[in-house]
């Protein structure tokens, strides 16, 4: 190997590195065995078992992926349209979460993202602010997207309830029925190439699944036709940063996709 080679080689090495630093990561995310995957492989990935595994059938939240059939338009009007739901959900009080809560977080962002990051529900923060993902949380995701090669405005981000359930506990299932149609409805407008479920409350819900979130992770899933990857939560990587590594694995396959 040429001086010149060796040092490209550095160089590379060099750049992977300072990446995982500013990404916050304490060990190398090092895959022992990096087995070759045929197309094939990849695309049954793609299919996921999320539809045809038992397990998940016993235990479907009543918002479970539908296959929806999603007309392509254009970005004016997927604003117009988001625009109408956003006014349709008003000042909601569908559910018990709008009597504690400042304001609504209806979602933010590009109407035609390419990507689109869906959370569990509004923190203090976001509650306080009216905006999905602002709080510790929001930050670490907003360096994710970035390190992904995004601007945050250009991606959507939104949340499974609009609402903020009272000291951060988990939004119950009547709070996520009552919801539910809402991202739905997000989703079938932005019509994005990739979702990023992010934690347990928002995989199992868009998947219809109760499999926990380290045994849903890394590989994708359908929700109205689109494909879905789901990751941690940023605010169990503020608790857990060893794990960082775990969600880059999950977001590469994102990009992958994202790039065929
Ligand atoms: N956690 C979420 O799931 N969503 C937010 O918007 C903020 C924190």
């Amino acid at each position: 190997m040429s001086q010149k080679q060796m040092s490209n080689i550095a160089e590379d090495v060099k750049t992977v590195l300072e990446f995982y630093q500013a990404l916050g990561f304490e060990k190398l995310p090092i895959k022992i065995k990096q087995k070759y995957k045929s197309a094939e492989a990849r695309k049954a990935e793609l299919r996921g078992p999320a539809l045809v595994s038992e397990d998940m059938k016993a235990d479907t939240y009543m918002l479970s992926a539908k296959a929806t059939t999603v007309t392509h338009i254009s970005m004016p009007e997927k604003t117009a349209a988001l625009k109408a739901l956003q006014e349709e959900i008003g000042d909601c009080k569908r559910c018990k979460l709008s009597k504690g809560r400042t304001n609504l977080v209806f979602g933010e962002g590009n109407a035609d993202a390419e990507i689109m990051f869906i959370g569990e529900g509004p923190g203090r923060e976001e509650d306080l602010k009216g905006r999905p993902f602002v709080g510790d949380a929001g930050q670490l995701l907003t360096k994710l997207i970035e390190k992904m090669g995004f601007k945050r405005e250009s991606v959507y981000i939104g949340n499974i309830v609009k609402c903020r359930p009272p000291l951060n506990r988990d939004p119950e299932d009547d709070e996520i029925n009552a919801c539910g149609s809402f991202i739905r409805r997000q989703v079938e407008i932005i019509s994005p190439k990739a979702i990023i479920a992010l934690g347990r409350i928002s995989a199992q819900t868009l998947i219809g699944s109760k499999i926990t979130i380290s045994k849903l992770r890394g590989r994708f899933y359908k929700y109205c036709d689109i494909a879905l990857m789901p990751t941690f939560h940023p605010a169990y990587l503020l608790r857990n940063p060893k794990d960082k590594w775990l969600v880059w694995e999950d977001v590469q396959k994102v990009l992958e996709l994202l790039k065929k």
